[in-house]
């Protein structure tokens, strides 16, 4: 979840005064079929952008890349949009809430990196529109009101259901589906880890129950497994 994101200055979603906090919420429905919703939308992206494209992994994601790359995890399952545990080194990432890296034509479905067509709303002030089809152009993330990728949360799900051991990192736990997964690996049998600076739903779920940092966590986990 954000909460390990946070130690790389990317702030969490109910962090006051953080971003999320101060902007109005553009919905779906919206942002297809309004001019000015979609430039509000990309007005609030292009300023986040700022923030996203300085981060760089911190302990925490570094740990649990070389976790994978040893191959003691399957993969990484988030719902954070800002990319840093593939610049980390992780391979299997299941964004379940897309990425910010990248945006997506909605009427075509064509895909490209972010960085020009922020670059080309902060020159023009209004969203850029689609250079195959002059349709609209989104950031290839969930917004409130647009479904999940299914095949993405298929495969979390199948990987939760066949997982013997989950850590739930950096995430209240409330915004589901996500949430719904460390249910869904405990309920086929998998022992649960939470660490979260915060109380969460499923912390009686847990096996163990960590309230440190993310990064300086892992990375103690990380050194308590001895040498690699
Ligand atoms: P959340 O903001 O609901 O919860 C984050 C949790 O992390 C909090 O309970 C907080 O106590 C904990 N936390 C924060 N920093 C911590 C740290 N350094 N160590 C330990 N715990 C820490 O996050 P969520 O459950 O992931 O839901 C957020 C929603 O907003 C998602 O939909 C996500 O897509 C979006 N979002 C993404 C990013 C990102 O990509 N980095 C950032 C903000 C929000
Ligand atoms: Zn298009």
């Amino acid at each position: 979840g954000a909460g390990i994101s946070t130690e790389s200055g990317i702030p969490d979603f109910r962090s006051p005064g953080g971003v999320w906090s101060q902007n109005r919420t553009v919905y779906f429905d919206e942002f297809l079929e309004s001019a000015a919703a979609r430039n509000e939308y990309w007005r609030q992206k292009a300023l986040m952008h700022r923030e996203f494209a300085a981060a760089e992994p911190n302990i925490g994601h570094c740990t649990l890349a070389g976790w994978e790359q040893r191959g003691l995890i399957r993969g990484v399952i988030t719902q954070n949009i800002d990319g840093l545990h593939q610049l980390a080194g992780n391979e299997r990432v299941w964004e379940l809430h897309g990425t910010a890296r990248e945006v997506e034509c909605l009427d075509c479905h064509w895909r490209d990196r972010v960085d020009a067509y922020v670059d080309d709303y902060f020159r023009h002030k209004a969203a850029p529109a689609c250079p195959q089809c002059g349709g609209r152009l989104k950031h290839a993330t969930i917004s409130f009101g647009q479904a999940l990728p299914a095949d993405v949360l298929q495969q979390a799900w199948d990987c939760a259901a066949e997982a013997d051991l989950m850590l739930a990192i950096g995430s209240s736990l409330v915004v589901t589906p996500a949430a719904d997964l460390p249910r869904v690996a405990v309920a086929h049998g998998a022992k649960l880890v939470v660490l979260n600076r915060d109380a969460t739903p499923l912390d009686s779920a847990a096996r163990f129950r960590l309230s440190g940092s993310c990064g300086e966590t892992l990375a103690r986990i990380d050194a308590a497994m001895g040498p690699k």
